[in-house]
C-alpha cells in the first residue's frame, strides 16, 4: 500500500495564507514531483477549500468536517453537496478535537460517516485514547468502542475509508507515541476491521497521528507499523510538510 499522508491544518490560515502555502507547495512538487509514491491530502479550513482546490498540484483535497444532511436549517454547518462541488475527496470524522472540545459522540459521527459514504467521499475515521484512559489500561477498549460506534452492526463493507489512530495525549504535545505503541494499536484496529469486514477491509489504510515530524515520520510509516500519517503542526509550512512526505 502506498503511504497516505494528511495535512490537517485545523483552525489555521486565512485564504491569503492558504494561497501562499499552495503556491510554495506547487513549486516544490513541480521541481521534484512526488509521482505515484504517496497519497497526499491537504485539509484546509472550510473558508480556504475553494482557493486551495483550484490551485493545488500533486495532492488531493480534504475537509475537516461535514454535517450529515444535504441541506436544511442547520445554521453554520456545511453539507456533503457543498464539499463535492469544491472537489473534496476526503473528510475527517471524529477527530479528537471534535469529540472532546465540541462534544461530538459516536451516534452523530456514524451519521456523518454514512452521509459521506452515500455521497462518494472517503471518510477518515479518527480514533484514540486519552492519557487517563491509557494509564487505566483501557486503550483497547476505547479504540474498539469508537470503531464499533461508527462501523458496528453493518452487514457489508461500506466502501473506501481510512482510519487514523491518534492518541489524544500525543496530539500537539511534541511527544509522539513510540512506533511500538502505534504498531500495537494499528494492529488491533486491523484485527477489528478484518473481523468485521473480512478481506475487503485489508486495503483500508490505517495511519498514525500525533506529533509526527519530518524526522520521526519514517518510524511510523513502514510495514508492520502503519500505512501513513495524519499531521497537524508540522503540516503548516509547505517546506516542512513536503520534507515530511519525502521522508515517509
Ligand atoms: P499534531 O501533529 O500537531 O500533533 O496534530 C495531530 C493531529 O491532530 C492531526 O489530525
Amino acid at each position: 500500500m502506498k503511504p497516505w499522508l494528511g495535512a490537517n491544518w485545523k483552525m489555521h490560515k486565512t485564504v491569503r495564507e492558504a494561497r501562499e502555502y499552495v503556491a510554495r507547495w506547487n513549486s516544490l512538487v513541480e521541481e521534484s514531483p512526488l509521482g505515484e509514491e504517496a497519497e497526499v491530502v491537504l485539509f484546509p479550513p472550510f473558508t480556504a477549500l475553494a482557493a486551495v482546490g483550484e490551485a493545488l498540484v500533486g495532492a488531493s483535497l480534504g475537509a475537516q468536517d461535514v454535517y450529515p444532511e444535504d441541506q436544511g436549517a442547520f445554521t453554520g454547518e456545511i453539507s456533503p453537496l457543498m464539499l463535492a462541488e469544491l472537489g473534496v475527496r476526503y473528510v475527517l470524522v471524529g477527530h479528537s478535537e471534535r469529540r472532546h472540545i465540541l462534544g461530538e459522540e459516536d451516534a452523530f459521527l456514524r451519521r456523518k460517516f454514512d452521509a459521506l459514504v452515500a455521497r462518494g467521499f472517503v471518510p477518515v475515521l479518527c480514533v484514540g485514547e486519552t492519557a487517563e484512559e491509557r494509564r487505566a489500561g483501557r486503550t483497547e477498549e476505547v479504540l474498539l468502542r469508537q470503531l464499533e460506534g461508527v462501523l458496528g452492526g453493518r452487514e457489508a463493507f461500506p466502501g473506501t475509508f481510512v482510519v487514523a489512530y491518534e492518541p489524544v495525549w500525543a496530539i500537539g504535545t511534541g511527544t509522539p507515541a513510540t512506533p511500538e505503541d502505534a504498531a500495537q494499536a494499528v494492529a488491533r484496529i486491523r484485527t477489528y476491521l478484518h473481523g468485521r469486514f473480512g478481506a475487503a477491509a485489508d486495503g483500508v489504510p490505517v495511519v498514525y497521528g500525533g506529533s509526527v515530524d519530518p524526522e520521526n515520520v519514517g518510524g511510523f510509516v513502514r510495514p508492520g507499523v502503519s500505512d501513513g500519517a495524519l499531521v497537524g503542526s508540522k503540516s503548516l509550512e509547505a517546506d516542512v510538510f513536503y520534507r515530511l512526505v519525502r521522508n515517509a
